[in-house]
């Protein structure tokens, strides 16, 4: 299977608006969103859930009042202050809890049990244009690489299923844990950066993190009329790195409306954005995955 994360060194490069567009023109695939911290896929594609699977992505600890005798010594121990006195006896903040387990550790008594916490979902829903993979982590919860790891499983096994022969996922911005789960065994990596100089910074940043997977790169820029200095600086370092430009997506006002209506910017637009991302996809689909990886 033909496995292609988009992904973007920083949020807000129009990384899911790429994504609704090409899961609108491609045939054969199943699209994941993996943006778990702020999933919105799924509001461009028009998803009906199919069904909802939860995620227990930390633990959670309590104390059984009958047994503990007051020692104070899971309060001293826990270094997140989740745990306060309370009538002679030791009681746990949910909201402050990690689920390190040290309170369990030290505890003489045995009072402390930890049970798996609800952090968040894992959902498969029907949209115009295919199976939707997505997740959606709690406010407040962690390990969200965990998660994405969660939903690329279950999309991978998805698209097993139906006979797909490419996945399509929106990866998370940035370089951290999520961004790495995303990329996990990727055939390819879009990256969409912008013209600017931080949106640079954060290019070479991402790629240094692709090519450590070993993954074929390619690159889109969007926006890419807006600051044609900046943008000439980053083709000029794309260049030098031997990356292939595949898409170049001008500033287009109908890019806000087809968000506003909530559906693939292609479906709705023949406008300059439109058009470049359609030509975005014939380059994907002609040439990098027809040449295979
Ligand atoms: S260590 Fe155990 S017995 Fe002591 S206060 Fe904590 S829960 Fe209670
Ligand atoms: S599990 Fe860790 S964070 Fe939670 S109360 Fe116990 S020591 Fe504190």
């Amino acid at each position: 299977m033909f496995e292609l994360v988009v992904v973007s060194g920083k949020g807000g490069t129009g990384k899911t608006t790429i994504v609704g567009s090409l899961a609108a023109l491609a045939e054969d695939k199943l699209t994941a969103d993996c943006d778990v911290d702020a999933a919105n896929l799924n509001l461009v594609m028009g998803n009906k859930l199919q069904c909802t699977e939860r995620y227990e992505g930390s633990e959670l600890a309590a104390i059984d009042q009958a047994r503990c005798t007051g020692c104070g010594m899971c309060q001293q121990a826990c270094r997140f202050s989740a745990i306060y006195h309370a009538n002679r006896s030791c009681a746990v903040d949910p909201l402050s809890c990690e689920g390190c387990g040290v309170c369990a550790y030290v505890c003489p008594a045995g009072a402390v049990t930890l049970s798996p916490r609800v952090s968040g979902h894992v959902f498969i829903s029907s949209t115009p244009y295919g199976t939707l993979v997505h997740g959606e982590l709690r406010p407040g919860e962690e390990a969200t690489g965990k998660l994405v790891a969660q939903v690329k499983r279950r999309a991978r096994e998805r698209a097993a299923s139906e006979g797909r022969g490419f996945l399509l996922v929106d990866g998370a911005p940035g370089i951290g844990c999520p961004v790495i789960a995303s990329l996990a065994g990727a055939t390819a990596v879009l990256v969409v950066t912008e013209p600017s100089a931080s949106a640079l910074h954060d290019l070479q940043r991402v790629v240094a993190l692709a090519r450590h997977f070993g993954l074929q790169i390619y690159l889109a820029m969007n926006k890419a009329d807006l600051e044609r200095a900046a943008a000439r600086k980053t083709y000029k370092w794309a260049a030098e790195q031997k990356l292939p430009f595949v898409g170049w997506i001008p500033y287009d006002e109908e890019v806000t409306r087809a968000q506003v209506k909530g559906s693939p910017l292609v479906t709705c637009s023949d406008g300059p954005a439109a058009r470049a991302l359609t030509g975005l996809w014939r380059r994907l689909e002609n040439g990098v995955m027809k040449d295979g990886a």
